[in-house]
């Protein structure tokens, strides 16, 4: 039987570790037959990626570096990728990041640096990602980020990331406008708290966590391999119809009042 994913060439940006949601995305995407090119920008998540993937006897087709926060990094990564594989069906973008003093007490003291820093970083890489990977959909294809409820809800500590998240969801849709017309979808997923390297910087986590095995309707939290399904339905043609949407995988967490 042929695989959701065979001969799809998909990148995904944001493993750093075995606890990344990236690497729950990678696995589920790799079992669906999936070719895949990776992007990091530390030495450390390049090395802590090698292993993993040598580890699972996963074949990258492609790793290449690139920090987000610089467009010349971005236009040589998506240059790289172009010259080396060519065409491409999917973009995984799980990239985030705060100042971590920023992630503790009042979103009032945010400071002017740090709000541009985490919108930066977490919603206009979105923008930047897409407008060099849409070049390489020259099949059409699929983007999915990663967002989380802060930003449609107050989350204590959550602070700035719950305003760049918004900006995040916010530029899913109006990618998906843009990008539409050449048959290129865009859609996030939103996920529950799942214990992270990038998770730990935001005060609280543990409580977070504890409030969905409590509460969300499922009673229980959320792991990699759950955000790694649900973004595997959104990169295959099983989605074809559905763009610009954010879908919640927080055990129903959302709907509780
Ligand atoms: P990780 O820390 O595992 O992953 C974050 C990734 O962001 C790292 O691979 C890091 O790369 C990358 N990154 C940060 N800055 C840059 C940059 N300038 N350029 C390129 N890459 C960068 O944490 P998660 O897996 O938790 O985070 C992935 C996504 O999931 C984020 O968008 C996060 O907000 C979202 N999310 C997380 C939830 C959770 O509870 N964990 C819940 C809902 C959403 P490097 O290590 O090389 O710096």
């Amino acid at each position: 039987m042929t695989k959701l994913l065979e001969g799809k060439t998909i990148v995904i940006m944001g493993v750093a570790n075995e606890r990344s949601i990236a690497w729950g995305v990678t696995k589920s995407l790799h079992n669906a037959g999936a070719d895949l090119i990776f992007t990091n920008r530390q030495e450390r998540s390049y090395k802590k990626l090698v292993n993993l993937l040598e580890k699972h006897e996963i074949e990258a087709k492609l790793i290449v570096s690139c920090d987000v926060a610089s467009d010349e990094s971005v236009q040589e990564a998506f240059g790289k990728i172009k010259d080396e594989v060519g065409t491409i069906h999917g973009l995984i973008h799980s990239v985030a990041f705060a100042n971590r003093e920023e992630l503790q007490g009042e979103y009032a003291d945010t400071s002017r640096d740090g709000f541009l820093l985490a919108q930066e970083i977490s919603a206009y890489s979105l923008v930047a990602v897409t407008r060099a990977a849409k070049e390489l959909m020259t099949e059409g294809g699929s983007i999915v980020t990663q967002t989380y409820l802060g930003s449609e809800r107050v989350v204590p500590n959550y602070n700035v990331m719950g305003v760049a998240k918004a900006s995040l969801e916010a530029s899913v849709r109006y990618l998906a406008e843009d990008v539409g017309k050449y048959g290129i979808r865009v859609n996030a997923v939103s996920a529950g708290p799942i214990r992270t390297l990038s998770a730990k910087g935001v005060s609280g986590f543990n409580e977070k966590a504890s409030i969905i095995e409590e509460k969300a309707p499922l009673r229980r939290s959320i792991d990699q391999d759950q955000v790694g399904d649900a973004t595997l339905f959104f990169i295959s043609d099983l989605s074809r119809g559905v763009t610009g949407e954010v879908l919640h995988v927080d055990s129903g967490f959302h709907i509780i009042g």
